[in-house]
């Protein structure tokens, strides 16, 4: 029995639909998922509804780039209603900031030399919202580059010439945020914060003493030792260890629906003790 709390669809930067995301899911077995899309809760009420048919339980969420000690963060706010609410309400400027930010990119590229317009982008994003691995879709499509991490190794990733930054909340302004609006936020990945292990159970517990609710321990791209780790600092916080996939179907070929790279399992007891946590 497990769980799958990061999947992204089309609603974001993921390929899948809603309904494909809950049938692959039902099909593997798991009896639960959170759809955690980029700045948007579009996607919320669809997977609600296959999710009910499909019989498997359902957290509706959002992942949140915020700022933290300087550094990126990434943070997945769970039980986060669609509709009117202090967290909710911040999230059309955040993704306007996206759009200002994706024009800015458009123009470092063609600066660069690579003939690609917002257009194409949207094009690429369909009804979602639009992030970096659309751009990597385009690329790849004109020939610029042969995979999503080359583009981001070239040009997209930070540092690299064609990144651009993007306003966000800080870590502790979503927090206050999610909390406020009857959401659990927790944080994705710790890995990408550019923490080293030791270093995070100081760091993260002065955001459990404002509100953060978890740590994502179980994710793919971590060693059995690391999510242990975090397990252990989770438990020693009082918070919740999460855990997902992190799905993008196309855009992250090498992450499949509940199991990662292969090897991933989030336990049931993350998706009872997230909803505890509310
Ligand atoms: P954005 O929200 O537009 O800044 O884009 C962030 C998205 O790009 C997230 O889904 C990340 O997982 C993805 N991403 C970030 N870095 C990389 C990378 N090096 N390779 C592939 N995808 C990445
Ligand atoms: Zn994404
Ligand atoms: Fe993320
Ligand atoms: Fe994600």
């Amino acid at each position: 029995m497990a769980v799958d709390l990061h999947l992204h669809s089309v609603f974001s930067d993921g390929t899948a639909t809603p309904e494909e995301i809950v049938a692959t899911a039902a099909g593997i077995g798991l009896t639960g998922i959170a759809l955690t899309d980029h700045d948007t809760l579009a996607g919320i009420p669809r997977a609600k509804v296959a999710a009910e048919l499909a019989a498997i339980r359902f957290i509706g969420g959002t992942e949140l780039s915020v700022e933290w000690q300087d550094q990126t963060m990434h943070l997945l706010v769970y039980f986060l209603n669609p509709g009117p609410g202090p967290l909710q309400d911040r999230l059309e400027a955040l993704r306007r900031a996206r759009g200002e930010r994706n024009l800015r990119i458009v123009a470092l590229l063609q600066g660069l030399g690579l003939e690609i317009s917002i257009e194409e982008v949207t094009a690429e994003a369909g009804h979602g919202v639009v992030g970096r691995p659309h751009f990597a879709g385009v690329m790849i499509n004109k020939g610029y580059v042969q995979s999503v991490a080359e583009a981001f190794d070239r040009y997209l990733a930070a540092g690299r010439p064609a990144y651009a930054p993007r306003e966000k909340l800080s870590a502790e302004t979503a927090i206050g945020l999610a909390r406020e609006s009857g959401a659990v936020p927790v944080i994705a990945h710790p890995h990408t914060i550019g923490l080293r292990a030791a270093e995070y159970a100081t760091g993260f517990s002065q955001l459990a003493s404002i509100g953060l609710g978890g740590i994502e321990a179980y994710y793919g791209e971590y060693s059995p030792e690391m999510r242990a780790e975090l397990v252990r600092i989770c438990g020693e916080l009082g918070i919740v260890a999460t855990g997902g996939s992190d799905y993008h179907g196309r855009y992250k070929p090498h992450l499949e629906i509940g199991v990662g790279k292969g090897d991933l399992r989030v336990p049931d007891a993350a998706f009872d003790q997230l909803v505890a946590a509310r």
